[in-house]
């Protein structure tokens, strides 16, 4: 018989939902190990490797478990970068126990999935993102670095359609970070740029993970 499939897992723990459209909303967050891309703002280094394997069962009781007490409808896989492990039958069984799955990727690898909600973070320098997400992210969020401007927020509005919000998100809500955000947004608002925003990390601000 084969053995279960397993994924190297950091954590699985409730919070809410900081950053982007879905901000606000209860949700377990299952942070997978791995991401080759080493952003030098990356506030989850810890992802980058290592990891414990879990079977999937495994995972789907840790989820169960914390929905007992903590009844969010909705899970985030994150990471680290989460299509750099096999998350397809992850999302098929969590979506067969009714909860409502998103997951957040740096846009460089795909494949597909029933994921419900895809949330796509370009990162410097280049903001590569596989075309097919151009069709299925529901959010396009940048991290407001100092390398980040006007010309790449025009390139990602037009790889993706005007309805996805591309979000222009202050590095760990640094106030430099925000002043440069607000920055921008003018200039995208002055340029004619649709459906650019401003957008925090609403759990560092009230202090959750
Ligand atoms: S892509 Fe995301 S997880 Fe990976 S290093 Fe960059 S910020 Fe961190």
């Amino acid at each position: 018989m084969p053995a279960p499939p397993t994924l190297k897992i950091i954590e699985i723990f409730p919070s809410i939902q900081g950053e982007g459209m879905r901000q606000g909303e209860p949700t377990v967050f299952v942070r997978l190990a791995g991401c080759d891309r080493r952003c030098s703002f990356c506030d989850t280094k810890y992802a980058w490797e290592g990891g414990r394997e879990y079977a999937v069962d495994r995972i789907l009781e840790n989820v169960h478990r914390i929905r007992r007490r903590f009844p969010a409808r909705w899970v985030c896989l994150t990471g680290g970068e989460p299509f750099m492990q096999d998350v397809r039958l992850l999302v098929r069984l969590l979506k067969r126990d009714h909860c409502r799955v998103q997951v957040e990727t740096n846009g460089t690898r795909y494949y597909p999935t029933a994921a419900d909600w895809i949330t796509v973070s370009p990162k410097p320098k280049e903001y590569l993102v596989r075309p097919e997400f151009q069709r299925l992210a529901k959010e396009v969020k940048l991290v407001v670095t100092r390398e980040l401007d006007l010309a790449v927020i025009r390139r990602i509005r037009a790889a993706f359609q005007s309805r996805i919000p591309v979000l222009l998100q202050p590095e760990s809500n640094r106030r430099w970070s925000q002043k440069q955000a607000l920055r921008l947004l003018k200039q995208a608002s002055a340029a004619n740029l649709d459906n650019i925003r401003f957008s925090v990390q609403l759990h560092k601000i009230i202090g959750l993970r």
